[in-house]
């Protein structure tokens, strides 16, 4: 069983999300900490200056909202971090940060099925310092 179990989701795709909370709920043990991540990707300084004044901040409370409203509708506990960055860099330090021994990803979007691995979920498994499962 894993200790730590980082699993990144994608608010765009709350569906494979659930998936992938499934999986990690299979690979840990009852004192196992799950973390959900979602990862709000930076804009550049010149164009985050365009945008009406807490725009990023109400990005970050309504990311935290889904994933909150989606960790409570399981019957354990379920932690919730939300991060701003470069996606595959921030499920990478975040995967140190908490010591995560195991990441759960999905492979890639929807309908995407001709690609292997996309792009975050590509990078995750090449840089990953512990086990990566990623659902397909
Ligand atoms: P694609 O390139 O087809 O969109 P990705 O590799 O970006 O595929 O996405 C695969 C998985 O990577 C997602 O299902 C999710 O687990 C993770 N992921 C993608 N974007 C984010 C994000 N912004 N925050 C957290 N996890 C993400």
């Amino acid at each position: 069983m894993h200790k730590t179990v980082l699993v990144p989701i994608d608010i765009a795709h709350l569906r494979e999300g659930k998936a992938t909370i499934d999986i990690a709920l299979a690979n840990a043990g009852e004192d196992s900490s799950i973390i959900l991540l979602n990862v709000i990707e930076d804009i550049p300084k010149w164009a985050a200056a365009q945008l009406p004044r807490g725009t990023l901040d109400k990005s970050k409370q309504a990311a935290y909202q889904e994933l909150n409203a989606i960790a409570q509708s399981f019957s354990v506990p379920i932690e919730v971090d939300i991060r701003m960055g470069h996606t595959y860099k921030v499920i990478l330090d975040v995967a140190e940060e908490k010591k995560a021994d195991l990441i759960v990803i999905a492979s890639h979007r929807p309908g995407f099925q001709d690609y292997y691995l996309g792009s975050t979920a590509a990078k995750v498994v090449r840089h990953a310092n512990c086990s990566v499962h990623v659902v397909r």
